[in-house]
């Protein structure tokens, strides 16, 4: 495999401002943002394209709730977001390690929406202070699908078990 930009992120080779993390994903601000909120969100799995998904896989679904679950942390739910995946050249897909992109603040007010993001970052960051913890605690309310295999097969199994229905 070439050398992978988000693969070295997910390994701690490479820093991100990561905002999210699960066995299965990681969620962490875009190097060159968009917009005044532009995440990235990314399955742990190095897999290439939305096309290398199999049909039915519960990971895109997971991935949709992480997206949900981080645009209600940064106070965007209600006021609106948009959650795009690029496939491929054509589709202006330049980094080949599937990733959704997380946008909102550009249509409404940007300074308040800077504001509402550092005054919620900072927020959180004191709360973490005084739990004694760097990072959120929230965890991604997840699908029927994810869980049922977290059961059999143990959070360490669980992206195994994925690696294993992507190359089947
Ligand atoms: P794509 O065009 O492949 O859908 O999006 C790739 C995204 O990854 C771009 O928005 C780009 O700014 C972002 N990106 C590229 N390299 C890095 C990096 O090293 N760190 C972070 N955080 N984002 C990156
Ligand atoms: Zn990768």
């Amino acid at each position: 495999m070439t050398r992978c930009i988000f693969c070295e992120i997910i390994a701690g080779k490479l820093p991100a401002r990561k905002v999210y993390e699960d066995e299965l994903s990681v969620a962490f601000w875009d190097a060159r943002p968009a917009s005044p909120i532009h995440i990235l969100i990314v399955p742990k799995l190095h897999v290439p394209t939305l096309n290398d998904i199999p049909d039915h896989d519960p990971l895109l679904s997971h991935l949709g709730c992480v997206a949900r679950k981080i645009a209600m942390e940064l106070g965007v739910a209600d006021s609106g977001y948009r959650l795009f995946i690029n496939v491929n050249r054509g589709g202006g897909q330049v980094v080949f390690h599937l990733h959704a992109h997380l946008v909102a603040g550009n249509d409404v007010g940007t300074f308040f929406i800077h504001a509402a993001i550092a005054g919620s970052v900072l927020w959180r960051k004191l709360i973490g202070l005084f739990r004694g913890k760097t990072r959120s605690p929230h965890r991604c309310l997840e699908t029927e699908a994810v869980s049922g295999l977290r059961a059999t097969t143990g959070p360490a199994g669980l992206l195994e078990k994925f690696r294993a229905t992507l190359t089947s």
